[in-house]
């Protein structure tokens, strides 16, 4: 529920509640001096008559009771609404500029118990309050940030134990999701104005920004940043940064629009200011795609959580594909030969020293010795070399990535970047699989286009044979780089960040072999 993320965001400790939660008039307030002000406002509210007690928990909360808040666009307004939502009560919020009558009516309709407002309010809403069965309360001021050392809030100690003083979110079965939270009322064009009851769990649908990665989200927002009549929106997206598993699918989805859906999709995201890649390598292909479509040369970088962001690719300056950039200012690479040495001008482990290295791996120390080596260095298992430019090219991982064939050294990830180019090729994946002769052979997962697929079985044909592949693809690889099993599937297994687990995979694969 949305409260969870008041909840959690309280949780955080001082750090992010100290952050600023809201500007307004000219002030600001941090999470911890709303959220305080809310739970004040939420033991008003049960301290007021209005409670009633859980009877499985034992807590106290409003049960759903209404409480109107009336008061200008103010950190107030915030903290009323939220601790009537702390106290189990759903909130009506009104507009000031509604008449005294309709004020009334909405009021009366929602049949409030409460009406909450602020000082430069209280005549005219004593009035209404003392015209309804609803009692009246004064919300008091939040302090803001720069009156923190005069007020005496709980945003002083910079901590707040959320779970047991309030009432109303201490407790799982206190709010459910499908709980209501808000009344609004409509404006009464076409009669009188409708209470329209909004849970916990339609508001938090409204306020997370494409709370998954979706597609269709994705182009969408783009377009509401940069609308065809040229008026870019208060909230523009400016910089976009995904993984290269996102741009493939952004690409999927930009095929399947009409042209005029196309248009303003492709002018949309061209305004950006800038658009990032990294997690795991970018195909060339899809470099390209996406750069027809939108003007955009994707940059792409390299990190690992061990150090966050490392090599990048310029701002300004050329960003060279099918690499990730030069090491940042500070940060040293070295290429590990196999001798132990520093290869700068061959292939090897890439090894990393930089400030932002972290420390160790938690209850791992073994693992942490192991990826160190003299100097600081830490070795980050993935396989590099760097070229003419002094750009480096992340081969792949040392143990998925790169295949011994016939003595030779493979990379996967330069035999996926020309298989996808093929054109019945949306999706691949290419590991190597143990062999008798060959130490391991290519075998190259395939994720067909999904139309090309349908008309072939429609015909009875598979979507891709090994040789019609190995045909097309002989005169952008090496013989001892074609694959020599192939298997068509669905999708990909991914994690979480669009990686597929090729370690994992191999082993699948390998005792499904045996
Ligand atoms: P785990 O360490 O748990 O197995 P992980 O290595 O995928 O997972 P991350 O730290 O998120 O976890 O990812 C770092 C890895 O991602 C790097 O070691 C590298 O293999 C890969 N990677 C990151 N950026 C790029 C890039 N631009 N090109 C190629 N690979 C990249
Ligand atoms: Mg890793």
């Amino acid at each position: 529920t949305f409260m969870d993320v008041v909840k959690e965001v309280a949780r955080q400790g001082s750090a992010s509640c100290k952050s600023v939660a809201i500007r307004a008039d000219q002030n600001s307030y941090s999470y911890n001096q709303l959220i305080s002000s809310a739970w004040r406002i939420s033991r008003l509210l049960c301290n007021a008559g209005l409670k009633t007690v859980d009877g499985i928990t034992g807590n106290e909360h409003l049960d759903g009771a209404r409480i109107g808040i009336v008061a200008k666009p103010s950190a107030e307004f915030i903290a009323g609404i939220l601790g009537t939502w702390f106290s189990g009560g759903v909130a009506v919020p009104l507009a000031l500029s509604y008449p005294e009558a309709e004020l009334l009516h909405v009021m009366n309709d929602s049949d409030v118990s409460m009406i909450l407002s602020t000082e430069d309010h209280r005549e005219l809403m004593q009035n209404v309050a003392s015209k309804t069965a609803a009692q009246f309360s004064l919300i008091p001021p939040v302090p803001s940030i720069l009156s923190q050392t005069t007020s005496n809030d709980l945003s002083q100690t910079g901590e707040m134990d959320v779970d047991r003083s309030l009432p109303g979110i201490g407790n799982s079965n206190g709010i459910e999701g499908d709980d209501p939270a808000l009344i609004i009322y409509t404006s009464g064009t076409t009669g009188k104005p409708k209470g329209v009851v909004h849970t916990h769990k339609s508001i938090l649908a409204q306020v997370e920004f494409i709370p998954k990665f979706s597609v269709r989200g994705v182009w969408q927002r783009w377009r509401e940043s940069y609308p065809d009549n040229g008026n870019k929106a208060m909230d523009a997206v400016t910089v976009f940064t995904g993984v290269p598993t996102m741009y493939t699918r952004l690409i999927q989805g930009y095929e399947a629009m009409d042209s005029q859906l196309r248009a303003a999709s492709a002018s949309a995201a061209s305004q950006l200011r800038l658009m990032m890649c990294g997690s795991s390598a970018l195909p060339l292909p899809i470099m390209q795609q996406w750069e027809t479509i939108t003007g955009h040369r994707l940059l792409e970088r390299y990190g690992m959580t061990e150090f966050v962001m490392s090599i990048s690719n310029p701002l300004r300056g050329l960003r060279k594909g099918g690499t990730v950039g030069k090491p940042f200012p500070g940060v040293q690479a070295m290429i590990l030969a196999e001798d132990g040495g520093d290869d700068t001008t061959g292939v090897g482990e890439l090894c990393i020293r930089s400030p932002s290295l972290f420390k160790e791996y938690w209850k791992l120390p073994e693992v942490t010795k192991e990826s160190f080596i003299d100097g600081g260095f830490f070795k980050t298992g993935d396989t590099a070399k760097v070229d003419e430019d002094g750009y480096y090219v992340i081969l792949g991982r040392t143990n998925a990535d790169i295949m011994k064939v016939g003595g030779y050294k493979l990379s996967a990830l330069e035999i996926e970047a020309v298989l996808l180019e093929h054109p019945i090729v949306s999706e691949c994946c290419v590991l190597g699989l143990p062999d008798k002769h060959y130490g391991e052979a290519v075998c190259a997962i395939i994720v067909p286009e999904a139309e090309v697929k349908r008309k072939r079985e429609e015909e009875l044909k598979p979507a891709l044979r090994l040789d019609e592949l190995c045909t097309w693809a002989k005169e952008k690889l090496a013989p001892y780089k074609l694959p020599t099993q192939l298997f068509l599937w669905e999708s990909l297994p991914r994690n979480a960040m669009g990686k597929v687990n090729k370690k994992e995979l191999k082993n699948a694969l390998a005792s499904e072999q045996q």
